[in-house]
């Protein structure tokens, strides 16, 4: 999965409607503390589904809406656009909104789908929210300290081959 373009509106940091492209080669994200860095690969993660508060550095799910500075009020509801191209090649556009008080609603290509269907269209261990190909700040020394076979689970994971290895063990002794 080829992640294209991300547009962000009313979530975390991002009260205004705003476009990142993801192009062939390197994307750098640069910019001082607390601009909303880390605030971007959230929302890829929660566009792919998440739904723990506390791996969105959130209290509840409601918190990644724009909560208001002394300048801006808050807004009422945070929606992020994720355009991605599957191995077919395939243009896929899966949006997440999210309410004040009515949780969340997912469309994919325009058509609205249950949350269920968005953990089908990121199954893959190799993307989805869980994927080990995400990794958040402070995660880079865990996998530098990492012994070398917890190093070899975290490369096999974000790779996708995780599992073969047990599965070859298994083969083995029947
Ligand atoms: P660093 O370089 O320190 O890692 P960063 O660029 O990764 O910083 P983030 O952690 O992505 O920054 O952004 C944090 C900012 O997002 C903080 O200023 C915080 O107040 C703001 N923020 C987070 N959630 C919300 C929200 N719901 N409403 C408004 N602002 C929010
Ligand atoms: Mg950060």
């Amino acid at each position: 999965m080829k992640i294209k373009k991300l547009k962000l509106s009313g979530f975390k940091s991002f009260v205004e409607p705003a476009e990142l492209r993801i192009e062939r080669g390197l994307t750098g994200v640069v910019g001082p503390n607390g601009c909303g860095k880390s605030n971007l690969l959230e929302a890829i993660r929660w566009v792919m589904g998440e739904n723990s508060p506390k791996s969105m550095r959130s209290g509840g799910m409601e918190d990644v809406i724009f909560a208001g500075t002394a300048q801006r009020p808050p807004r009422d509801f945070a929606e992020v656009v994720l355009q991605c191209e599957d191995s077919d090649n395939e243009e896929l556009e899966v949006t997440r909104r999210i309410e004040r008080g009515a949780g969340s609603a997912y469309r994919v290509n325009g058509r609205d789908v249950r949350a269920k269907d968005i953990a089908l269209v990121f199954a893959d261990a190799a993307t989805g929210a869980h994927s080990p190909a995400l990794v958040s700040q402070g995660k880079i020394a865990g996998i530098i300290t990492a012994k070398p076979a917890e190093r070899r689970q975290m490369l096999e994971e974000a790779a996708g081959i995780a599992g073969l290895h047990v599965r070859r063990k298994d083969a083995e002794s029947k």
